[in-house]
């Protein structure tokens, strides 16, 4: 078993092309021989991802604050502390904090079972996307 103790964590930098806004991801563990890997992220207020897919799918754990999530085709949808999301493999989305608010949450996410393809990343959320009223997660 490896301990890995909250002091031994180090927080980069959220890469340019991979977001919106500044964004700090901590990696929590990457499971070995698979392509499983754990990050806590924190979006400031505004910031969001790029558009994007895992080839293995993700799932999402709000821990603080408040965000929004979207699936492509489907309307942005709120998220707050507690709240959970999946997306299947290869599905198509975004997500981030609100406007005026910062959101953290626990990222598992997995890439490609036979090849552990990393995730397929693609075109920067513009602000009209992103502004849209967003509806409740339960609806
Ligand atoms: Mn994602």
């Amino acid at each position: 078993m490896e301990m890995r103790p909250a002091s031994s964590r180090v927080s980069s930098a959220g890469p340019a092309d991979w977001f919106t806004g500044p964004v700090w991801m901590d990696e929590l563990a990457a499971l070995p021989g698979t392509a499983v890997r754990a990050l806590r992220v924190t979006f400031s207020p505004g910031a969001r991802t790029a558009w994007h897919a895992h080839p293995g799918g993700q799932v999402l754990h709000v821990v603080d604050g408040v965000g929004r999530v979207q699936s492509a085709g489907g309307p942005v949808r709120q998220l707050r502390a507690g709240d959970t999301v999946v997306a299947g493999p290869g599905e198509q989305h975004w997500h981030g904090a609100a406007p005026d608010q910062l959101m953290s949450h626990v990222a598992i996410s997995a890439g490609d079972p036979a090849t552990g393809g990393p995730t397929v990343w693609a075109e920067h959320v513009s602000d009209e996307d992103y502004r849209a009223e967003p509806e409740p997660l339960e609806s």
